[in-house]
């Protein structure tokens, strides 16, 4: 059976490449009728940041790609907290010590930086790995008694992961292919910690394998780190699960990795939700920001995949029949917000009009206007120029706000010497006009100025400044109608004064 996961280390706020791959497991798990589990990998508590698992849970639950199995959501292969599993990897640690392919490391941190720096001095880089971990300060180098002795006295120690010697591993990632890694270029990595704690490496290879994890589908950051883990396998004589590494996110420009910091410095986020830090930083957040989060899905789909058609529009439904994951790039995904908006605008259009006149109708609470204009009716006419419910009020406020003042360079090319006397024309007809629908009263003053043979941006451009104060808005007519007889006469009054 398939079964994923999707494993964040609670270290801060979800940014959008981790969006990108809980959503990608998600779609891989559905596409194959398997399972989708969120583990917490929260082993290093220096970098334990509160909130943060919350802020997960919360996003995913916003993005609507929610987990079969994790915390809060208990099953067989529970709990989904590694802190909470703490006491399982140790055996594991001593396992890989007896089998051989692990040991103790004695090495203090003072003594590793002594190693550092001689290297450094010499131009060279320390690696603690095959070539010399026989001259430092770990079990393979010591005798039987003085490990013993020195466990016995309660020094620190890590166990470390003995890599194998000059072996060619051949690799197999379902979007990179093949790949070949010589095990001399691997270093000893440190699996657990004497503070009784696993490293991220020992907790999740123990934990991949004990939920049962299929495949692992991560971010490409992690693809160094691949070879450990496949020698991890082989040294519990467990079954590897299939990898699949996803490309970077790159910035706007194209050139390096997205960062935290690029958002707010462009003006566009890279969070899901906003986030707080302790500091009192706010990062924003697309929800925040007013984006629907089926136009941020389908944007985050599209950052390392492609369906291989012309069709950019996919609900998360066709999103899982149409997910291919041998379809994932390998280049780096250039992220771009002018083209998230574009979806967000997409999925706007979309929207039921009603609904989005209750939306529009909490904005409008905001800001305190009270209206019996029917909503929904303004919605539809206003929603085409609009990508956030925010917009709709930047282009249609005037339905609400009789304009105070006219754009200036407008009605400096509107209002001419005889335009108040087109205007009270416009007036007298607006009096006598019984029926005020858009149809009625177009035909009624269009009628006049052709008969009067006048032209139309004479008397439309000043009427329009009239009603909305500007040179925007749907069909003046359309306006009229909806505003009212009262009303359109009252601006049409005001403009004359
Ligand atoms: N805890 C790791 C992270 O924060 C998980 C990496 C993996 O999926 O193996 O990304």
């Amino acid at each position: 059976k398939v079964r994923v996961r999707f494993a964040p280390s609670p270290t801060g706020p979800l940014h959008i490449g981790g969006v990108r791959t809980a959503l990608f497991n998600y779609l891989f798990a559905k596409k194959h009728g398997g399972d989708f589990l969120l583990r917490i990998e929260d082993t290093d508590q220096n970098r334990y940041v509160e909130g943060a698992e919350d802020y997960i849970v919360e996003a995913l639950n916003w993005m609507n790609i929610p987990f079969d199995e994790g915390p809060g959501k208990e099953a067989d292969c529970g709990p989904y907290r590694q802190s909470e599993r703490k006491d399982l990897y140790k055996q594991y640690a001593d396992e890989l010590i007896n089998s051989g392919n692990g040991y103790y490391a004695f090495d203090t941190s003072e003594e590793l930086d002594a190693h550092r720096k001689d290297h450094e001095a010499k131009g060279k880089t320390f690696i603690y790995n095959w070539h010399n971990r026989l001259k430092l300060k770990n079990s393979l180098a010591l005798s039987e008694a003085e490990v013993q002795e020195l466990l016995n006295k309660g020094t620190d120690y890590v166990i470390r992961f003995k890599s194998p010697e000059a072996e060619t591993l051949h690799l197999k990632d379902m979007i990179r292919g093949d790949i070949q890694i010589d095990t001399n270029v691997l270093d000893d990595k440190v699996l657990f910690k004497s503070d009784g704690m696993p490293t991220y490496h020992l907790a999740n290879i123990v934990d991949d394998h004990l939920m049962k994890i299929s495949h692992v589908i991560r971010g490409e950051e992690w693809l160094p780190s691949m070879a450990l883990h496949v020698l991890l396998y082989r040294a519990f004589g467990w079954d590897a699960p299939q990898f699949a590494h996803l490309p970077l996110i790159m910035k706007p420009e194209g050139k390096g990795k997205l960062s935290k910091r690029d958002g707010d410095k462009m003006g566009f986020p890279v969070f899901p939700l906003e986030w707080k830090t302790a500091d009192g930083d706010v990062f924003s957040g697309y929800r925040e920001d007013g984006y629907l989060p089926e136009a941020v899905l389908n944007m985050l789909a599209f950052l390392g995949w492609n369906p291989g058609t012309e069709q950019e529009i996919f609900s998360l439904t066709e999103l899982v029949e149409a997910f291919e994951i041998e379809r994932v790039h390998k280049a780096g995904a250039k992220f771009d917000p002018e083209k998230t908006k574009w979806f967000q605008h997409q999925y706007l259009q979309q929207m039921d009009n009603d609904v989005l006149a209750a939306q529009f109708k909490g904005l409008l609470k905001e800001k305190e206007v009270s209206t019996v204009l029917n909503l929904t009716l303004i919605v539809s006419m206003l929603k085409e120029r609009a990508t956030f419910v925010e917009d709709l009020w930047e282009q249609g406020s005037f339905f609400f706000v009789t304009p105070e003042n006219y754009n200036e360079k407008a009605s400096a090319k509107a209002f001419k010497p005889e335009t108040p006397e087109l205007l009270n024309s416009v007036l007298d007809i607006v009096k006598s006009t019984e029926d005020f629908s858009a149809a009625n009263l177009s035909e009624a003053i269009k009628g006049w100025i052709t008969s009067k043979d006048i032209g139309f941006g004479k008397v439309m451009m000043p009427l329009r400044l009239a009603l909305v104060g500007d040179m925007k808005g749907p069909d003046v007519f359309e306006i009229a109608s909806l505003l009212g007889k009262e009303e359109t006469i009252k601006r049409i009054e005001n403009a004359l004064k």
